[in-house]
């Protein structure tokens, strides 16, 4: 686990005043990695400040920035600077914090280094390698699994490990561009399977874990060794189409369903940044078996969570045109999951699994326990269909609705840090191709 220093100190401001407004996802306690561009321009690698990107070429090349990682950060994709590991990214994050605190003379440079974020497009930050989905909420599967089968509504190995299945790098799309109806196959009410549109798209709320470093394959990670490999986190949507998951799930798991389009929010905020919302890993309750001793560890249960509020909001197409605000769906936190980002790693690596700088994992829909905490339609429907302004319901998503997700780490006596938004709107299935 990352360090608190002065990089956090909640008395420390930005010479930028939208850093500051205590408002902002943005203040100068977070700063994290992106990639940008602006109109005809390249695209390069930015950091998140108040309502402006700082450029990080550019203050390469007035000197205010120095070193290998300050390069590998102002590069298109942020790859190798996840592989030069958290020593190196949060040497650089203390370089940052030093030029936008107020005091730095880069004050005077503010309209060479800084880009503000209206004019500036923002881009998948990361070639992703590959892309693990996980499943690791309690709630979650114990509330879709009691509708199933209330003998045994979590899947067997669901309390010695955390379930996951490899999932499709090529689909992983940042926030804003849109997501396309998927044209699949399901059983009708009438018994005959058909190839159409999907009529149950849903979202899935959940944490995205960015990998650094690289361990060789046939070469596990102990428990020890696993918070070095967290680079950092964002907001991510796995887009579910349920009438075709259902059908293709037996017995290999998710596959077109899944594999559709993934959204994830552009800004990696690092795991230096999270140092003050680590929290205790979910106490397991009485009755259930501890982890393995592989799977276990003192640090992980002192400080292996994260308090890390997640909201889902959905606007549609009359809510737009009508200027009407997002409607919040679910209020859930990462803190009560089951199982911790150090324990996916070990699990993935345990068999020898080699995990690269750029790899990405999906936490799972990201349900909590109370009413309003349901991450997913799938959840929120057994509830009864979605009542929203103006007399609209639904049961899935709509073309044209817009689904954007919002987080923020928030502990007592830490400045809050937020994630940006994690944003799509669902556009037509695609007519086939003849
Ligand atoms: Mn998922």
């Amino acid at each position: 686990m990352s360090k608190i220093d002065r990089t956090h100190d909640p008395l420390r401001r930005s010479w930028l005043p939208s850093a500051n407004d205590g408002h902002t996802d943005f203040p100068i306690q977070n700063l994290p990695f992106g990639v940008f561009s602006r109109e005809g321009e390249a695209r390069r690698g930015g950091v998140a400040i108040g309502d402006q990107i700082l450029d990080v070429a550019a203050a390469l090349r007035l000197g205010l920035l120095q070193g290998e990682a300050a390069q590998a950060a102002s590069e298109p994709q942020l790859n190798r600077l996840m592989a030069m590991g958290l020593g190196a990214s949060g040497a650089l994050r203390e370089q940052v914090s030093a030029l936008l605190s107020e005091g730095s003379l880069a004050t005077a440079e503010a309209d060479r280094i800084l880009v503000p974020m209206r004019a500036a497009r923002l881009h998948l930050p990361v070639q992703v390698g590959n892309f693990t989905d996980f499943m690791v909420a309690y709630d979650h599967c114990h509330r879709l699994g009691m509708v199933r089968n209330p003998q045994a509504p979590l899947p067997p190995a669901f309390k010695h490990l955390p379930v996951a299945y490899h999932s499709r790098a090529s689909t992983v799309r940042v926030s804003g561009e849109p997501v396309h109806r998927p044209n699949g196959q399901w059983p009708r009410e009438d018994g005959q399977v058909r190839f159409g549109p999907s009529e149950s798209l849903d979202y899935e709320l959940e944490l995205a874990i960015w990998l650094c470093g690289e361990n060789a394959t046939g070469t596990p990670v102990p428990m020890s060794r696993a918070p070095e490999r967290l680079f950092g986190y964002g907001l991510l949507n796995d887009w579910s189409a349920r009438d075709m998951q259902r059908w293709e799930m037996p017995p290999l798991g998710p596959f077109l369903a899944k594999s559709l389009s993934t959204t994830v929010s552009p800004w990696l905020v690092t795991a230096q940044a999270m140092a003050p919302f680590a929290i205790p890993a979910r106490a397991r309750p009485e009755g259930d078996p501890p982890p393995l001793p592989h799977l276990d560890s003192t640090q992980n249960r002192e400080t292996g969570g994260l308090s890390i509020a997640l909201e889902a909001y959905l606007l549609t197409p009359r809510m737009r045109e009508a200027g009407e605000a997002p409607q919040r769906l679910t209020a859930t936190d990462f803190a009560t999951m089951y199982w911790t980002p150090a324990q996916m790693v070990v699990h993935h690596a345990s068999n020898g699994c080699s995990l690269l700088p750029g790899d990405l994992f999906g936490s799972g829909t990201c349900s909590g326990p109370d009413t309003g905490a349901e991450a997913c339609i799938a959840e929120l429907l057994l509830r009864g269909p979605i009542q929203l302004p103006g007399g609209e319901t639904r049961r899935f998503l709509q073309d044209g609705d817009e689904v954007i997700f919002r987080g923020r780490g928030h502990a007592p006596g830490a400045v809050s840090i937020g994630f940006g938004e994690c944003r799509a709107v669902i556009a037509p299935a695609p007519s086939w191709p003849d």
